[in-house]
């Protein structure tokens, strides 16, 4: 099987091998090491800067979705919700969930976000930001300068799910003045799924103070204060953190976020000049490294899905909904090559001597 799906993505042999230990008691010394050494490399990886802290919340990349919004925002608040796919449609979800006063900027698949758009909300009292970088939904990559520029004028504070972009696609919290980061364990970190991961620069840390907790599991602040000593309020997926450690030493030893970077926009750049020619169109206005969004202009995307996935033992990322027949992704992240590439490339060639795309 070769996995070019959006997540779980393939690991690498080293993150496997320690999937296969027992997993250890985690009150220990030990343990608190390995979390205070991922710690500090997110925080790197990220470039938080030196006051920021991370959290390690066990619970898929939502779980860290919904605990952004119920530790950061009340009914003080007034949102900008970034709709551009079922992502966005998530955070919207989360903002009628707890009542929150919101406005969505809703975008049609593969659209950007314009600068007019975006500056229709200027100087009219919204306090906070939520977008997803990447909506891996279609594929498209928000312009984050733009972002920031809105929310620094505005004063707003800013939320970011970047949890297909981060190692993907380069990410400057400190430049960009993002108030919080989130990313997930089987995304770009190509770990087993099951653990998310929240940064938190200053203005987050002084911004919790003053929100009252609504959430045990999801409490913030109870998990800043165990996190002092490398701990967690609850039983972590210890297995799955002890992975992320041995990812993030990886990364460090190759040249750091950068490098891996680096790395999936190589992979990106060779998959699409490779399907040039083929019967697909790019769905995207602006394109992450995670993810190419095809659209097949012969054939069902479902049915290419099915039939990579039951004929060619390959995987590649289906969408649902209404976009099932329009859409399908081929995604760039995880431990994947260049003639990995080539095999997909050879089953679209058969696919369509078999006259089927
Ligand atoms: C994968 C992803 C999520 C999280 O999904 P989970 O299934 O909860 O891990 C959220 N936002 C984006 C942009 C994603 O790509």
């Amino acid at each position: 099987m070769i996995n070019f799906t959006v997540g779980p993505v393939q690991s690498s042999e080293v993150v496997l091998d320690i999937g296969a230990e027992q997993v250890p008691y985690f009150r220990t010394a030990e343990f608190s090491e390995i979390m205070l050494e991922n710690e500090r490399l997110m925080k790197e990886f990220a470039n938080a800067g030196e006051n920021s802290r991370v959290v390690f919340i066990t619970g898929s990349g939502s779980a860290s979705m919904e605990a952004s919004v119920i530790n950061f925002f009340d009914k003080r608040d007034k949102l900008i919700v970034v709709n551009g796919g079922s992502f966005g449609q998530r955070f919207v979800k989360l903002c009628e969930l707890y009542g929150l006063e919101y406005s969505e900027i809703k975008l049609d698949a593969g659209k950007a976000l314009t600068r007019e758009q975006l500056f229709q909300y200027d100087g009219q009292g919204y306090t906070g930001f939520l977008v997803n970088m990447h909506e891996t939904s279609t594929g498209v990559l928000y312009d984050m300068e733009l972002i920031s520029e809105f929310c620094q004028k505005n004063q707003i504070f800013l939320v970011v799910d970047a949890i297909s972009s981060f190692l993907a696609d380069p990410i400057d919290m400190s430049g960009l003045k993002i108030d919080v980061l989130i990313t997930g364990s089987q995304k770009a970190l190509a770990c087993p799924p099951g653990v998310s991961v929240i940064v938190l620069r200053e203005k987050a840390l002084r911004r919790l103070e003053d929100y009252p907790t609504r959430c045990m599991y999801l409490d913030l602040k109870d998990a800043l204060k165990n996190g002092e000593r490398g701990q967690t309020p609850f039983t972590p997926a210890v297995g799955v953190l002890r992975q992320i450690h041995a990812r993030l030493k990886q990364i460090e030893s190759e040249g750091g976020a950068a490098s891996e970077n680096r790395k999936i926009a190589g992979l990106a750049r060779d998959f699409r000049e490779k399907i040039q020619g083929m019967p697909f169109e790019i769905v995207s206005e602006s394109m992450s490294n995670a993810v190419t969004s095809l659209h097949p202009t012969t054939c069902s995307a479902y049915k290419i899905f099915l039939t990579l996935k039951d004929e060619y033992g390959i995987w590649v990322c289906p969408n649902g909904g209404a976009l099932a027949d329009e859409i399908f992704r081929v995604g760039h992240i995880g431990f994947l090559t260049t003639e990995d590439n080539d095999v997909l490339i050879k089953a679209f060639k058969d696919l369509q001597e078999r006259g089927i795309i």
